[in-house]
C-alpha cells in the first residue's frame, strides 16, 4: 500500500518513533509546527476520522491517552498542549492515514486558520 505512515510503521521509511504497542505508534513530525510535534496513529490503515466505526471507539480513546502520556514524558503537560485531527480536504488533511497531532512547547493561537 502506498501510504507514508504505513511505511513508517513497517520501518520502510525512517522516523523518530517514541511509542509503539500492538495498536498504536507515535513518532515526531518531519516538519514540526511547534517545539514538540508528534503524530499518534493507529497501526491499522484507517483513512480519515469520517471512516471510524463503532468498533474503533476504544482505539480512538487510546490515541488520546497515549498522546497525554507522551505530553507528560516530553515535559509539556503542565503548561498545556493541543491535540488536532484534520479530516479530509476542508480539514486540511494531507496524509490519508488517521493521525492525531500532539503539539506542545509554545503558546497556541486560536482560532486556527
Ligand atoms: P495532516 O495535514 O495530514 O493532518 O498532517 C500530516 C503531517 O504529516 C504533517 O504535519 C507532515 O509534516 C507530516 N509528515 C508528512 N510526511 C511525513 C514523513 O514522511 N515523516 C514524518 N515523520 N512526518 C510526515
Ligand atoms: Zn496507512
Amino acid at each position: 500500500m502506498d501510504c507514508i505512515f504505513c511505511k513508517i510503521k513497517a520501518g520502510e521509511i525512517p522516523a523518530q518513533i517514541v511509542y509503539r504497542d500492538d495498536e498504536i505508534i507515535a513518532f515526531r513530525d518531519i516538519n514540526p509546527k511547534a517545539p514538540s510535534h508528534l503524530l499518534v496513529i493507529p497501526n491499522r490503515h484507517i483513512e480519515t476520522l469520517a471512516d471510524l466505526k463503532e468498533e474503533d471507539t476504544n482505539m480512538i480513546g487510546r490515541l488520546v491517552l497515549v498522546a497525554n502520556q507522551i505530553a507528560s514524558e516530553e515535559g509539556f503537560s503542565e503548561n498545556g498542549y493541543r491535540l488536532v485531527m484534520n479530516c479530509r480536504e476542508h480539514g486540511g488533511q494531507e496524509v490519508y492515514h488517521l493521525h492525531l497531532h500532539l503539539l506542545g512547547g509554545r503558546q497556541m493561537m486560536w482560532p486556527p486558520g
